[in-house]
C-alpha cells in the first residue's frame, strides 16, 4: 500500500506518473482541502477534483485542470448574466461541482461524496480529503485576508504576503481512514506540492504530523523546490513568508520531524550534501515533469526510495 499526501497541479502531475504504475487498490490519496470554496451556490474542491480527474485519465493535459476537452458555455452564459467569472469552470467540471453539492446538502459528508464521485468517474485508487470539517486557507495581507482562490487565480499571487493561517483547522479531524493510510501502509509519499498551501493544510489538522511521526512506512517527498524558485506558483514567496528559506532546506525543514527522504533535483545534490546533518536523506534527479515519461521516472524514484526493496517496482523502470 502507498499513501501519498498532495495538493493540486504539481501532485496531480506526480499522482499521474503513480497511477501508471501501481495497481489502482495499493493507492491511497489523501488530499488537500484548504482550497475549497463556495463558486456560483456550488461547493468546488479544485485539489480533489484534479486529483479525481487524473486517476480517471480525464485531466486535461494542456490545463492541467479541470476536463480534457471541457466547453465553458456556462461560464460565457453567467459572465453575460453579470456573475463573476473570473474561477474558469468547465461545463462537465460543472457536473462535478453540481453533485458534490447535491450530495453534501442531502447530508453526506465529503468522503463519501468523494468516494462516490471518484466511483462513478471509474477510479479504483481510494480519494480521500484531509477532513470532512471545513479547514480554509486564508492568505494575510499587510491589510485585510483573501481566500486562497482569491489569492491565487483572482490576484494571480501578486498580493504580498504576511503569514498564511487555516481557519478552522484546530476544530477539524482527519478524515475517515486517514490516520489509518497512515498508519498502516508500506510507505507514504509527499508530492512536489505547494508545502504551505497544499501540504501546510493537510499537517495543519490535528492528528495527521503525529501519525507521519510515529508511521513505521518511510516516509519520501519530491521537491517542488528547485535551486531557489519553485517549479511554477507562489511556493518560494509563501515560504519566505514563513521565515522558510525558498530552497530544498525550507522543503526539508517543513518536514524534518517526518521525513525520511527528499528527492532534489541534480542541480542541488550539492547542496543536499551539506545538509545531511539535519537527519534526512536526500537523492536525486532530474524532478521536471515535463513529459508522461518524466512523470513515470519520478514516481518510480520515489517508490524506489520509499520501497528499496520492491523488484516489480524496478522492474517497472
Ligand atoms: P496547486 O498549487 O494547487 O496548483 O498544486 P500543488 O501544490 O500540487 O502544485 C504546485 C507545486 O508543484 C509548486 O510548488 C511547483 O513548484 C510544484 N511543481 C509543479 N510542477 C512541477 C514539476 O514538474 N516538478 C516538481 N518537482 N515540482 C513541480
Amino acid at each position: 500500500m502507498i499513501t501519498v499526501l498532495t495538493g493540486g497541479t504539481g501532485g496531480a502531475k506526480f499522482v499521474d506518473g503513480l497511477r501508471r504504475i501501481l495497481p489502482p487498490q495499493e493507492l491511497t490519496i489523501i488530499v488537500n482541502t484548504g482550497d475549497d470554496h463556495d463558486w456560483w451556490g456550488l461547493y468546488v474542491s479544485p485539489d480533489i477534483d484534479s486529483i479525481t480527474y487524473v486517476l480517471a485519465g480525464i485531466l486535461s493535459p494542456e490545463r492541467g485542470w479541470g476536463v480534457r476537452g471541457d466547453t465553458f458555455h456556462c461560464l460565457q452564459a453567467m459572465k453575460a448574466l453579470g456573475e463573476p467569472d473570473w474561477f474558469s469552470v468547465g461545463d462537465r467540471d460543472l457536473a462535478t461541482h453540481l453533485l458534490r453539492s447535491q450530495l453534501l446538502s442531502q447530508g453526506r459528508t465529503l468522503t463519501e461524496a468523494t468516494r462516490l464521485i471518484a466511483e462513478k468517474l471509474g477510479v479504483r485508487s481510494r480519494v480521500l480529503p484531509m477532513s470532512d470539517q471545513r479547514v480554509e486557507t486564508r492568505i494575510e495581507k499587510p491589510a485585510g485576508e483573501l481566500s486562497f482562490e482569491e489569492y491565487f487565480v483572482k490576484r494571480r499571487y501578486q498580493d504580498p504576503v504576511k503569514s498564511v493561517r487555516f481557519a478552522g483547522a484546530s476544530e477539524s479531524k482527519p478524515a475517515p481512514g486517514a490516520l489509518e493510510a497512515i498508519i498502516k501502509t508500506d510507505s507514504i509519499l509527499i508530492a512536489p506540492s505547494n508545502p504551505i498551501t497544499s501540504i501546510g493544510p493537510i499537517l495543519a489538522v490535528p492528528g495527521i504530523r503525529e501519525a507521519l511521526r510515529e508511521t513505521a512506512a518511510r516516509v519520501v517527498a519530491v521537491s517542488p523546490i528547485i535551486g531557489n524558485a519553485a517549479v511554477s506558483g507562489p511556493a518560494a514567496r509563501l515560504m519566505a513568508s514563513q521565515n522558510l528559506p525558498a530552497s530544498i532546506a525550507g522543503i526539508a525543514d517543513s518536514y524534518a520531524d517526518f521525513l525520511d527522504t527528499l528527492i532534489v533535483h541534480d542541480s542541488d545534490a550539492e547542496t543536499a550534501q551539506a545538509l545531511s546533518s539535519i537527519g534526512v536523506e536526500f537523492a536525486s534527479t532530474d524532478i521536471l515533469m515535463r513529459t508522461t515519461e518524466d512523470r513515470l521516472r519520478i514516481a518510480n524514484s520515489a517508490l524506489v526510495c520509499a520501497l528499496p526493496d520492491n523488484a516489480a517496482v524496478k522492474v517497472a523502470s
